[in-house]
């Protein structure tokens, strides 16, 4: 019989780090201690739409316990199993470049720490379960189309090989929620929903920046001690030194994240610092967006729509400006700061090359070498703004080009740009110039491919569609998921979560997922506009 009585937990978070002294969820600032603990609001009718089974695997839970009756009651917060001790952490951030103060867990309650057999450790964290001291004006709930597309783009990230907290489950409260629609400006009700989040832990920069504001060297450097102690124990006791490898790890994990970000076309669209989790993990799925056209100032955040802080291209800055900020936090407790400049400025000069083996492995090079190849990718970012090409559907029918050994030059501009017309949201605007100039690159393309040593066609393409992959979460479909679920409908919930399994392979039954966007999605709001509350 099912049974999720049988899951353990060690709590190190709530055991090892100070509380705050009053345990319920009205709204307060919080010092002296990182988490409150609080009490999930039960869910007035709970009911299961989907669950992960490889998140559920790694909890050593089987689908059968997934379907269980006490499975949804666990993860719509309506009860606890032992063990558990529900909390809400304390964290502050720089909000859109400007300090923001105390934020916090406002609608993020963790059940626990779980081991599982194999001794891993998960914190299982429910999302929307109600308010918490940390909710400020908030009412610490989430509604369907927001908890959706968190947990569907988790796991999809997971599977694109994209660092990621994952997603357990997602569960309809039964409850209507309130929200503002932004884009007719009325207060609506809708269906409520509750993620449960799943990571090895849940620290974000703004964690640190709140014990710095507060001034708190003490509890500062506990909290440093903690998370190299459970989080990072390869690095040994804690020390100064210890402290400054920890910082060029976290350095190191942030910008092999946003060069996956880079890579697959993901815009998180809310990097706040209290968004940007010390592991190195995409965390907190907001008005996140997936390029489609390729337009590197895209944000899909309408919060940002004039800064564009948050834009496409400019993601591996703000990553960096993030971490200077989290270098700032933690300089009480290092006491120097050349070691914390030093690794901000690896990051700088790392980013480049990272990014550019990056690029080169999207189009299939095996060995790069900057003064010939930067200059081809440059071109090409250049080539794919001529017209509006989608970025997924581009890099993936190149892998389709062949080099043909007659000879790059016997091939006819329009047999070269046949495989890639899908590609095209005009192909019939892709004459004169842009014609000409996107057949050079490829013309450029092919002659480079042709001194990769070695190098045959197949394993080639073999390689690149390891990379580039064909299926990713177009804003479009997780709306008409959405669309779906709010009529009661979860197929196609179900059906992307299993499509999105397996980015990389060909699902000839599943083509028509791997199309561009529809006309009709390019002004509907929830397909390329979204605001953080939501
Ligand atoms: P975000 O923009 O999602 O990173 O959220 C920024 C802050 O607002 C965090 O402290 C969140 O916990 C809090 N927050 C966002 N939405 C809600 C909500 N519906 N209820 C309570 N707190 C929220
Ligand atoms: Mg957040
Ligand atoms: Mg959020």
């Amino acid at each position: 019989t099912p049974s999720l009585e049988r899951l353990v937990f060690d709590n190190r978070f709530t055991r090892e780090l100070p509380a705050d002294p009053h345990s319920h969820n009205q709204r307060r600032l919080v010092t002296g201690a990182c988490f409150s603990r609080v009490s999930p609001q039960p869910a007035t009718a709970p009911r299961l739409i989907a669950f992960s089974r490889e998140v559920a695997a790694l909890l050593d839970l089987s689908e059968a316990d997934c379907r269980s009756e006490v499975f949804t009651q666990v993860f719509a917060g309506n009860r606890l199993l032992p063990g558990m001790d529900p909390h809400a952490t304390c964290y502050g951030g720089h909000q859109f470049g400007v300090w923001a103060g105390q934020l916090g867990d406002g609608r993020a309650i963790n059940l626990g720490e779980v081991v599982n057999a194999h001794g891993e450790r998960w914190i299982l964290q429910l999302k929307g379960a109600g308010p918490t001291p940390y909710s400020r004006e908030a009412d610490g709930f989430a509604v369907l189309r927001s908890s959706l597309r968190e947990f569907l783009c988790s796991e999809a990230m997971h599977h694109l090989r994209v660092p990621t907290t994952r997603a357990l489950s997602l569960v309809l409260s039964g409850k209507q929620v309130m929200r503002d629609m932004f884009y007719d400006g009325r207060p609506a009700l809708e269906p409520g929903a509750i993620v449960c989040r799943v990571a090895p832990s849940f620290t974000r920069f703004g964690h640190f920046e709140i014990l710095a504001a507060h001034q708190n060297t003490r509890l500062l450097r506990q909290l440093l001690d903690y998370t190299i102690r459970t989080d990072f124990p390869h690095l040994g006791e804690a020390s100064q030194q210890t402290y400054i490898a920890w910082f060029e790890e976290v350095c190191r994990r942030t910008l092999t994240m946003v060069v996956h970000w880079m890579r697959v076309g993901f815009v998180h669209g809310v990097m706040n610092t209290d968004n940007m989790s010390v592991l190195g993990q995409t965390i907190d799925y907001g008005p996140y967006g997936w390029l489609e056209g390729y337009d590197p100032d895209w944000t899909p955040n309408t919060t940002d729509a004039v800064g564009r802080r948050y834009r496409f291209e400019q993601q591996p800055q703000v990553a960096l400006w993030n971490l200077t900020q989290l270098a700032n936090a933690i300089l009480p407790v290092v006491g120097q700061v050349e070691p914390l400049q030093q690794a901000i400025a690896n990051y700088a000069k790392e980013y480049g090359p990272a990014w550019l083996a990056m690029m080169a492995s999207k189009l299939g090079l095996s060995q790069v070498d900057p003064a010939r190849d930067k200059p081809l990718i440059d071109e090409l970012l250049e080539v794919l703004q001529l017209l509006e090409t989608d970025l997924t559907l581009f890099y993936r029918n190149l892998a389709r080009l062949s080099p043909a050994g007659a000879g790059a030059h016997e091939v006819s501009d329009a047999a070269l740009l046949e495989p890639l017309l899908p590609a095209y949201y005009a192909p019939e605007a892709l004459t004169g110039e842009h014609r000409a100039r996107t057949t050079a690159w490829l013309r450029r393309y092919l002659e480079r491919l042709g001194a990769e040593s070695a190098d045959d066609a197949k394993a080639r393409r073999r390689r690149m569609n390891r990379v580039n992959p064909k299926y990713v979460l177009r804003n479009y479909l997780a709306q008409l998921a959405i669309d779906q679920c709010e009529q009661g409908d979860y197929a196609l919930l179900h059906e992307l979560l299993e499509l999105l399994r397996h980015p990389y392979d060909e699902q000839p039954d599943k083509e028509q997922f791997a199309a561009k966007r529809p006309e009709w999605a390019r002004q509907r709001a929830g397909c390329s506009m979204l605001s953080c509350s939501s």
